[in-house]
């Protein structure tokens, strides 16, 4: 049954092919057979087991909702209730949630089974997922080697088909970087589309929740039930929620595809302009325009998040003080020592490095050249995507400057790593929405093609995704051994 995409489920699970209760009890049976990739934190079996029943009792009833019984998988960012919620830190080790994310009451809503939390890098702070408490999360397709993050779990999970699909964050790439590197479908919403009321908050103006599937179908599904409105969320937006399943196959003829000249430089690995320009290509055969578009401060993304991200991660992560809930130290001698103690203890070196470099971004006398600066950056960058979108329909480019990299590449060298989030964040910056799609493989890894889009333009890039899925058959790749 693991074959089958979350669309092909549901729709089975509809049908009454079989019940909810027999699939979810083979996809834990997968779940304990690939423990060795260590996409899972928490599983949660029993309260799966307890959910699918509850599922075929409402499929049986007739007018189930379309998730009702489909096996999914949180990743352990958002709060779920009575269940261990970590972030990927030994800070929430023992934090068991007092209440559910928004995006987790929807999909229990919507009769959707949770088999469990998958992990991810510590509080989201990570582009290999190397830096969870946890442990590092394997890629199916290469051993050896990373799955990508921050949402590794979610990536590695789906990919293996452990899972028909999964929840993700994308801070600065999250969602279609791991999607990306383990060959499935990722996308990020627009800032604002998805509650972030119960995720746990890395760099706010930032984090957005996301899905992470096989197919861009299967995205519109996931997407159908979290996104919308929540009056928990202040920045979420007060937008009407579309139909996305209902655009998917829109006619491509005259679609105007942008092209950065700033993505196609001298600095993109020649194998993947390769597989970028063949993916372009089927595009093109679909009666696509393509349109080469600039955008001048794209060069100034990651220097701009990498002050942004940290100093607000500065001010959220000032919460996990040892007092109120959290790690907190042995035999503290004042408040001071507890405080110092239980934060040294609880984090991890990389969290540490951003709250040390936020804090000093947001100190008195630092604040005008380094917070207030990069936020001129970021509307720069901001009105660089709306000029180019004021021409074309959506964007293209690479994910990622090269496939999968081996675990340990590039941990010593925090400036390498970022670096590979260089096509990613200026998404973020701008608060658009973004889609990685399964665009081939280079030495038998897999790459995504990113596709970018107008604010709220969800259904457009899933519409534009699934097209491209309807004439490639990436998507359906299996890694070996897990098939
Ligand atoms: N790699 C980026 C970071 O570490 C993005 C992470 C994310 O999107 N959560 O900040």
């Amino acid at each position: 049954m693991h074959t089958k995409t979350l669309t092909e489920i549901s729709r089975g699970l509809q049908a009454g092919d079989y019940s909810s209760q027999e699939l979810t009890e083979s996809y834990l049976k997968r779940i304990k057979q690939h423990t060795a990739l260590n996409s899972f934190i928490t599983v949660t079996e029993d309260l799966a087991i307890a959910q699918a029943k509850q599922a075929d009792a409402m499929l049986a009833a007739g007018n189930a909702p379309v998730l009702t019984g489909v096996p999914i998988a949180h990743k352990d960012i958002f709060c779920t209730q009575g269940i261990k919620t970590s972030c990927g830190s030994k800070m929430l080790d023992n934090f068991i949630a007092p209440y559910n994310a928004t995006v987790i009451e929807k999909f229990n809503q919507a009769g959707a089974i949770s088999l469990g939390k998958l992990n991810m890098d510590e509080f989201a702070m990570g582009s290999s997922n190397e830096t969870s408490f946890y442990g590092t999360v394997y890629n199916p397709w290469a051993e050896n080697t990373v799955a990508g993050g921050s949402s590794g779990g979610s990536a590695a999970a789906v990919a293996a088909r452990l899972i028909s699909g999964a929840t993700g964050t994308d801070t600065g790439g999250s969602i279609r970087q791991p999607a990306a590197l383990c060959g499935i479908t990722g996308l990020k919403p627009t800032y604002g589309r998805v509650s972030r009321f119960g995720m746990i908050a890395y760099a706010s103006s930032l984090d957005q929740g996301g899905t992470m599937t096989q197919t861009a179908a299967d995205s519109a599904l996931m997407l159908q039930t979290m996104a919308g409105f929540d009056t928990k969320d202040s920045t979420s937006a007060e937008q009407d929620v579309p139909d996305y399943s209902a655009n998917l196959n829109n006619s491509l003829q005259g679609l105007k595809i942008g092209l950065p000249k700033e993505f196609f430089d001298d600095s993109l690995n020649a194998e993947m302009a390769t597989a970028i320009e063949t993916a372009i290509n089927e595009y093109k055969k679909m009666g696509a325009e393509i349109i080469e578009v600039s955008m001048p401060n794209l060069k100034l993304a990651i220097p701009a998040y990498y002050v942004i991200a940290p100093a607000e991660c500065s001010a959220n992560l000032s919460r996990m003080d040892g007092v109120r809930f959290g790690h907190r130290c042995d035999n503290p001698e004042d408040l001071n020592d507890l405080y110092i103690r239980s934060r040294g203890e609880g984090f991890g070196t990389e969290v540490k490095r951003r709250i040390l470099v936020g804090t000093y971004a947001l100190s008195a006398g630092y604040y005008d050249a380094y917070y207030i600066k990069a936020q001129k950056i970021r509307r720069l960058i901001s009105n660089d995507f709306t000029e180019a979108l004021k021409t074309v329909d959506v964007i293209m480019g690479p994910v990622t400057p090269t496939p999968a990299f081996g675990i340990g590449e590039k941990t010593k060298d925090p400036i390498e790593m970022y670096l590979a989030d260089i096509y990613t964040i200026a998404v973020n910056l701008a608060g658009l929405p973004a889609m990685s799609v399964p665009a081939g493989f280079i030495d038998n890894k897999p790459i995504g093609l990113q596709i970018i889009g107008n604010y709220f333009d969800e259904a457009k890039l899933l519409n534009v995704a699934h097209q491209y899925q309807q004439v490639t058959d990436w998507h359906q790749q299996t890694p070996q051994g897990f098939e």
